[in-house]
């Protein structure tokens, strides 16, 4: 029998987290405060973060035992399926093995729980009653949401504006796991305040939406703040993600030549990708790793290597990566999760020592795939998976042409059933491509912070 799906044991799901800082060549640069420009303390992030998050920010441990309650909880949908895309290979006619990790089993959709359960577990253990975060299309708002719910921690998120008022699923979601959702600006922050009496009907941004979390955070002694992606704890929480593929691409008696993921703030990609790294680093493997990202967007392909805000309001750290600039207000194409203008730490420092490769592919390219896989295996992808999609078909069919047996592994970040107007939107041939415009560099060089 060929086997499609390659389903770990509940007992044989990783209980640690990788942490790749233990073994990167060379040290990863410090964060800076947005005020002092001098390197970052615990202090400093003490008024937003647990204590045990900000140890992990940092730590040069190799593996972090994942709490006992935080795999309890894990188990609720890991570990997740490792699937053998048989239909997608007899549809493109290609020798290569194509293996999907299948994050969409969590009841939110992607893998964003995977960091929101721990760290609304940390946070309750620190005594913390209330969590703040931003939310952009809803994915990681659902997903603390629905983390904050299961430790019985109150949340208040705040939703870019026009998403709120486009996408109401993700917002009724948030509110059946008891999340307040309110749309970014608000009247609840000085932030908000001062972008409203600028313009009332301000859309808002993700950058704006981060300032008002922050500074609810910061004004309230019970309330601590959440980000879904680009910081280090939050990549390593992901690592459960390529430990299990690890475990399954073994049982199917296989090893990867290219590990794939699209990459937004970078943390789907680090999850799947750095137990890969360290088998090219520490075990003389060669596999290729390849972060997608959008070319409307393309911080890591186009963007500078510079220490950058990463909100709008300068209030969030300062950190070392590819940036467009943190005043970049990417177009609005239909994967929101991969609309940041900068690009995590890690992945940027793997990407400046040659570990990782990077590659930026456009909106309506990313859709045709999505198609083509909704139309051989069945699933309908998140706008944002469907960048993963798009390189693991084209390297499959790179694979036709030579006769090659590659072994393709990309991660399934998560479905599109609540994305099925941007679906429509390309069905009906009325999508639009944003290129990023090469001018547009030497704007956001002129905007980075001086240091
Ligand atoms: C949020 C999201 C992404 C992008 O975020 P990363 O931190 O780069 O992983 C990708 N896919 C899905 C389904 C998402 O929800």
């Amino acid at each position: 029998m060929s086997t499609i799906k390659y389903i770990l044991p509940e007992n044989e799901m990783p209980t640690s987290w990788y942490n790749i800082q233990a073994d990167l060549p060379e040290p990863l640069p410090p964060y800076l405060h947005p005020l002092t420009k001098k390197p970052l303390g615990p202090d400093d992030l003490a008024p937003l973060f647990a204590m045990e998050l900000i140890k992990q920010e940092v730590s040069q441990e190799r593996y972090i035992n994942i709490p006992d309650e935080v795999l309890k909880i894990y188990r609720q949908f890991r570990p997740s399926p490792l699937y053998r895309a048989r239909l997608l290979e007899q549809m493109l006619d290609t020798p290569a093995h194509i293996y999907y990790k299948f994050e969409d089993v969590s009841p939110a959709g992607s893998h964003k729980p995977n960091s929101a359960i721990p760290q609304a577990y940390y946070n309750m253990k620190e005594g913390i009653k209330r969590l703040t975060t931003e939310t952009g299309a809803g994915q990681w708002g659902s997903s603390l949401a629905l983390a904050c719910s299961y430790f019985d921690i109150e949340l208040k998120i705040y939703m870019v504006r026009v998403s709120y008022e486009q996408k109401p699923y993700r917002r009724m979601m948030m509110e059946a796991w008891k999340g307040k959702c309110v749309p970014s600006p608000s009247l609840d922050t000085n932030a908000g305040r001062v972008a409203l009496q600028a313009d009332p009907n301000n859309p808002g941004s993700l950058g704006l939406a981060i300032s008002e979390a922050v500074e609810d955070a910061m004004t309230r002694e019970d309330t601590h703040y959440a980000l879904g992606s680009v910081l280090n704890h939050v990549l390593m929480h992901q690592t459960i993600i390529g430990l299990e593929c690890k475990k399954q691409v073994e049982m199917a008696g296989e090893y990867p030549d290219i590990v794939i993921a699209c990459a937004g703030g970078g943390s789907n990609f680090g999850g799947i990708a750095m137990p890969f790294v360290h088998d090219n680093l520490k075990k003389g493997k060669n596999t290729r790793i390849v972060a997608v990202e959008p070319s409307s967007c393309p911080s890591l392909t186009k963007g500078v290597y510079a220490y950058d805000y990463g909100d709008v309001a300068g209030m969030a750290p300062i950190a070392k990566m590819y940036t467009l600039g943190s005043h970049f207000m990417p177009p609005p194409v239909h994967a929101g999760g991969l609309r940041y203008h900068g690009m995590s730490p890690i992945v940027s420092h793997l990407h400046k020592l040659g570990l990782i490769e990077a590659r930026a592919v456009n909106q309506l390219a990313t859709f045709e795939a999505g198609l083509t896989f909704a139309r051989s295996e069945g699933f309908i992808s998140a706008p944002e998976t469907n960048h993963a999609i798009r390189v693991a078909i084209d390297e499959a069919l790179k694979c036709r042409e030579t006769g090659e047996k590659k072994v393709i592994l990309f991660n399934h970040s998560g479905y599109g059933y609540f994305d099925m107007t941007a679906y429509d939107t390309y069905m009906s041939g009325k999508l639009t491509d944003y290129e990023y415009p090469s001018d547009k560099v030497q704007e956001a060089q002129a905007g980075l912070p001086q240091l």
